[in-house]
């Protein structure tokens, strides 16, 4: 017969009274609560008895038009017949009602964001018996009045201010204002005024069936996980509308029958700095909505932190010490079973404990650190798993200094969070001002309309940096980045008035040399100097680093052209630079003056000699960058931006650079207008300057190589160099550029009678690039992936622009994360995936790394270690970071082999 082979589905799961029929494996289909309940319950822990209804009860629901599955009541009534036995009460009965909770419980911890009802099963009978029961009638019409006001607000949609206000009257009429001047009576009185508030307003009166209150609040549960704060919390958090909530119903037990109840909520560690501490409240003779609710100040869990807030209520320790002791027991079991920092929420009833939840607790990053350290060391867990254990984009918090959580903030205006870290300083309207300001030794905050090259020594000079226009990967944030200064970009609200040194947001006006702080972690704009906490690298940081660096396979290297950035690079652990964009060095004032001479030059001698003036210069550039790097590679960019980027644009511009140099104006307003591209991102930028001036690139190398020489003649380790060029499209390209670079080197190493190791290679960051990376690896012995290149020319979307509406396509889904913070792996992805390929079959020992933004963001970083990259290059202040999330990812790539 059918009906016999078919296999029925199992719904509802039972818990407590020493056992359980699920366990922690089991979150997808119980929820976490249910999970870690049943969990609770096979440990042999107190655990009120109850019963978990599937999240594929809650899938059916919403597949079926908000109908059960046919046999979802009788298990649930088996499941509620198996808790009253263990209770020894009766769900209904007026002589001994068992009451029960009903809460959600998704596979992701949603805090508060779904609903929750207590004490159900109350009614004008089963009240006066839990009154028999308890002994205490104030008690019974207590949880009645909460009850109502509960069951009313999530399962009847009435609005708790109506009940809020009923009390109030009560309170007045009575003169006494806290709840707990309210004798028995009195509460009876409000409970009638709540059911006739209830009446009046649905027209019937309020459920005194127990049966059909459990099933309104179950299905008031399934219906909070569409709740809109539900959804939005979903969509922040990335979780599936498909998981579906659990829902959990448990017998009750009272914190509030008297000075022997209690509830509370502990971490087993300080979940704001890690120390190993049992860290919580309590609150005597309360139930659990009292604690959060703040009506009542809780108390401390133990004497010691008791003493240390300088309280004068007893501690739990001191009030209930029998309790405590079991607790304290109860919770270090949980940590040790867990093998991570536990939240847990209990319940003391007439001194006896029961555990009503436990999770992993949520941490601050420095807990984070502290914590897997800790749990390391104590040998409960082991180093690969501490390492996976510190979320690598929370490391920002540690590497700058952060606005201390505890502060006011009055925030003015709003942009991207562009380059993390927060400063404070006064602001400034010019890069000039800046580092006049700058050198006085003044903190400043440069505000701009949008940064560019020539502002370059004024953003060193300032704290931070504030744009009202412009991107992620727009001037001001790359270079920010790289400098490791906050930075703020795109904060369209601000109108910079510089004529009149004013700014002004949001109907305010501030001053130049007004004091800002600026968050670039969040991209907000502060009035005045806010508190701040300083970063800390020694200690547990440094030690999940190195277990972090003995796991991973990509070497991680760092974005860098000065002198500082390579030393901070270095600290931070970079293994060589992947990326000096030369360009950065030709902005120098001592420079840019022979930069423009080459540019205005009419034929290619003319060039050569203005070149000629830059070799020396550049040559100490590298000698310096070199020496830092004491033998690590370090990847040289030729130039790489339109020529046009180094000249002036406007006439006043033009006046005033004439004037400094003696340049002929006319002559450089002339260039400037020749130069002038309708797209210069696509335009004659890139190894085409190479192509069509050689000497820019043959002066160039040979800066590099000779400087390569004098440090090895020095005596210190030798560079391993590696010459790119930039924007390369094509296989004849590429053999232009490398016959040009080796016939450079060699006529060096012939001049100097001495050799040094280098190689020649190719960024690739145009999608012909990467589709011909074969024609590119017969002559290009290294590929760099320019990302932010290759993102913008595979999508067609300007890097510069992209800020003005990639807004709209992250809200309408379009887009998940911004393409030029998190890399696009389906298409920019496969662009890398296919030049992998087709380089290696050329050229199997084709060095392969990444040195466009993606290369400091740990999701684009687990990309990398999957397609087999040697190496990632990010700003020096995310190496940290890419340390940390190229170990993950290489722990996750063996784990998917096993
Ligand atoms: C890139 O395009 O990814 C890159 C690293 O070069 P730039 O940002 O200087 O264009
Ligand atoms: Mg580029």
């Amino acid at each position: 017969m059918v009906a016999d082979t078919m296999v029925k589905t199992r719904w509802v799961y039972a818990f407590g009274g020493g056992g359980a029929e699920g366990d922690a494996s089991m979150k997808n289909l119980l929820g976490g609560k249910g999970a870690n309940l049943a969990e609770m319950s096979s440990l042999g822990l107190p655990v009120p008895p109850g019963f978990t209804i599937t999240t594929e009860v809650c899938t059916y629901y919403y597949a079926h038009g908000q109908e059960y599955p046919s046999d979802l009541r009788d298990q649930v009534r088996d499941a509620l017949a198996k808790v009253e036995s263990q209770v020894g009460k009766t769900f209904g009965d007026p002589a001994n009602p068992l009451l029960v909770s009903v809460r959600s419980g998704a596979r992701a911890s949603m805090p508060g964001m779904m609903d929750t009802v207590l004490n159900l099963g109350l009614n004008d009978a089963t009240v006066e018996g839990l009154a028999k029961l308890a002994g205490d009638r104030r008690f019974a019409f207590d949880s009645y009045r909460r009850f109502i006001q509960m069951y009313s607000n999530v399962v009847l949609n009435l609005d708790h201010h109506m009940f809020e206000e009923i009390l109030d009257e009560h309170k007045e009429r009575l003169d006494v204002h806290v709840d707990t001047g309210l004798t028995a009576e009195d509460w009876e009185a409000v409970v009638a005024d709540y059911k006739q508030a209830v009446e009046n307003e649905r027209g019937e009166p309020f459920p005194q069936d127990p049966e059909a209150q459990l099933w309104g609040a179950i299905s008031a549960v399934f219906a909070s996980w569409m709740n809109d704060r539900a959804k939005f919390y979903r969509r922040m958090h990335d979780i599936p509308e498909s998981w579906g909530t659990a829902v959990n119903v448990q017998s009750m037990v009272f914190g509030n029958m008297g000075e022997t109840s209690a509830t509370g909520v502990a971490f087993t560690r300080n979940p704001s700095t890690g120390e190993n501490r049992l860290y919580g409240e309590f609150l005597i003779n309360a139930q659990g909505e009292d604690v959060v609710a703040g009506i009542r100040t809780p108390q401390a869990l133990t004497k010691a932190a008791r003493e240390e807030m300088g309280e004068k209520n007893p501690s739990m320790e001191e009030a209930l010490p029998e309790v405590f002791t079991q607790f304290k027991s109860v919770v270090e079991k949980l940590e040790k079973h867990y093998r991570d920092m536990q939240d847990i929420e209990f319940t003391v009833e007439k001194g006896r404990l029961y555990m009503l939840q436990t999770r992993n607790g949520k941490r601050t990053a420095k807990a984070a650190l502290k914590v897997a350290v800790d749990l390391a060391s104590e040998g409960l867990i082991t180093k690969e798993e501490a390492v996976m254990r510190v979320e690598p984009a929370s490391l920002d918090q540690l590497l700058h200094p952060t606005i201390d959580p505890a502060s006011p903030r009055d925030v003015i205006a709003n942009g991207l969070p562009a380059s993390p870290g927060a400063a404070t300083g006064k602001v400034v309207f010019t890069a000039e001002e800046a580092e006049r300001l700058g050198a006085a030794g003044e903190a400043v905050i440069l505000m701009r309309e949008e940064t560019s090259p020539e502002d370059i020594r004024g953003m060193d000079a300032a704290r931070g940096i504030v744009t009202a226009r412009g991107g992620m990967t727009s001037h001001a944030a790359v270079v920010a980045r790289g400098m490791g200064r906050p930075c703020v970009s795109g904060a369209g609200e601000l109108r910079i008035d510089q004529k009149s040194g004013e700014f002004h947001v949001r109907g305010r006006t501030f001053k130049a040399h007004d004091v800002i702080t600026i968050d670039g972690s969040t991209g907000e704009v502060l009035t005045g100097a806010v508190k701040m906490i300083e970063p800390e690298l020694s200690g547990d940081f440094a030690t999940l680093m190195t277990w972090a660096d003995s796991v991973r396979r990509l070497k991680v290297r760092a974005n860098a052209e000065t002198a500082l950035d390579a030393r901070t690079a270095r600290q931070f652990g970079a293994e060589g630079i992947g990326l000096c964009r030369t360009e950065h060095m030709f902005f120098d004032p001592d420079r840019i003056a022979a930069v423009r001479e080459m540019i205005l030059a009419d034929d290619e001698k003319g060039r050569r000699a203005a070149l000629e003036k830059i070799l020396p210069m550049q040559r100490q550039d590298f000698v310096e960058l070199f020496g830092i790097m004491e033998g690590l590679p370090v990847t040289i960019r030729l130039l790489d931006p339109p020529l046009h980027e180094f000249l002036p644009h406007t006439e006043e511009d033009v006046a005033s650079v004439a004037a400094a140099t003696g340049l002929d104006p006319a002559k450089l307003l002339r260039r400037a207008k020749e130069l002038h591209e309708v797209n210069p991102m696509l335009g004659h930028r890139g190894c085409r300057l190479g192509v069509a001036y050689p000497e820019i690139y043959e002066i160039q190398v040979r800066a590099i190589v000779e400087a390569a020489l004098d440090v090895a003649a020095s005596g210190k380790p030798a560079p391993i160099v590696e010459i790119m060029h930039p924007l390369v499209a094509k296989g004849e390209e590429m053999k232009f550029l490398r016959e040009l670079t080796d016939k450079t080197v060699k006529a060096v190493f012939a001049e100097r009678g001495r050799e040094i190791e280098y190689k020649v290679g190719a960024m690739v960051e145009l999608p012909r690039a990467a589709i011909r990376a074969g024609d590119l690896a017969e002559h290009a012995e290294f590929f760099s992936f320019g990302t932010n290149d290759l993102t913008q020319t595979t999508f067609g979307i300007s890097r510069d622009d992209s800020g003005r509406f990639l807004n709209a396509y992250i809200e309408k889904g379009i887009f998940e994360r911004d393409p030029f913070v998190s890399l696009d792996q389906e298409g920019v992805g496969d662009l890398i995936r296919i030049a992998t390929e087709r380089g290696r079959a050329t050229r199997p020992d084709v060095k392969l790394g990444i040195c466009g933004e993606h290369g400091g963001d740990p999701a684009s970083i687990q990309f990398c270690e999957a397609v087999g990259l040697d190496y990632v290059s990010c700003s020096a202040y995310r190496v940290p970071i890419a340390r940390l999330a190229a170990a993950q990812a290489a722990i996750g790539e063996r784990e998917k082999d096993r």
